[in-house]
C-alpha cells in the first residue's frame, strides 16, 4: 500500500488551472514537469463532456512560483480556478516524448476537474510560433452528461478563496488589505 502511494507521488506533478481576465477573459492550464510549468491557454476553458475539443495554445514555460498565484496581475486579474495534481497515462509515460509527438494522455486529480485528458497538437511544430493544441476530456466517471450544467458555470469561483473575480479585484487594490496581500505575496514567492 505505502509502494503504492509512493510510486504514484514519484508520478504526480502540481496542476492549476487559472481563470484570467487579460484583454479577453480566458483560462490558462498550467502542469509542473521539470522544474517548469508547461502552459495552454485556453480561450474558451475546458470542457468536461467527453471528446469535445477545445483549443490550447502552446506558450512559453512559466516560472513555478506562479503556480498557486491569485491577484491582480499587469495583464488583468488572475483567478486560482482548480489545483491538485496530474499525472501522465500509460501511453504517455514518457512525457517528453509525448510532448515531442504532440499527444499527451494525463489523468487530472484537482478539486474541480478530474479523470483522463488529452492534449493533441494539431498543427506542426516547424512553422507556428505558438503551436495549436486541442484539450478533450476522456470518456470516464468524471465526464459530464450531455444534460449536465457546464463545470465553469457551476463553480465559477475561486478554489482557495471561494471569491469572485470582481471580489478578488477588490480585495487585491483595498488599502485595508494592504498589508494581508503583502503577506500573501511573500508566501508565494518563499
Ligand atoms: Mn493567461
Amino acid at each position: 500500500m505505502e509502494a503504492q502511494a509512493n510510486r504514484r507521488s514519484l508520478r504526480e506533478h502540481a496542476y492549476a488551472m487559472k481563470k484570467h481576465h487579460a484583454m479577453r477573459l480566458h483560462y490558462d492550464l498550467r502542469l509542473e514537469w521539470n522544474g517548469v510549468l508547461l502552459s495552454w491557454p485556453l480561450p474558451e476553458g475546458p470542457s468536461c463532456r467527453a471528446g469535445a475539443m477545445r483549443k490550447a495554445i502552446e506558450m512559453q514555460d512559466h516560472s513555478r512560483a506562479n503556480l498557486l498565484f491569485e491577484g491582480v496581475h499587469e495583464t488583468g486579474p488572475i483567478m486560482l480556478w482548480d489545483r491538485g495534481t496530474w499525472e501522465p497515462q500509460m501511453e504517455s509515460d514518457d512525457i517528453q516524448s509525448a510532448l515531442c509527438k504532440g499527444i499527451l494522455q494525463f489523468m487530472l486529480y484537482g478539486e474541480k476537474l478530474k479523470g483522463g485528458w488529452t492534449l493533441a497538437r494539431i498543427n506542426g511544430t516547424g512553422n507556428a510560433y505558438r503551436p495549436l493544441w486541442t484539450l478533450s476530456k476522456q470518456a470516464d466517471s468524471f465526464a459530464e452528461s450531455r444534460g449536465g450544467k457546464c463545470i465553469l458555470e457551476e463553480r465559477p469561483n475561486s478554489v482557495s478563496t471561494g471569491e469572485t473575480m470582481s471580489e478578488i479585484v477588490r480585495d487585491w487594490t483595498s488599502p485595508r488589505n494592504k498589508d494581508e496581500r503583502q503577506t500573501g505575496l511573500f508566501d508565494k514567492i518563499s
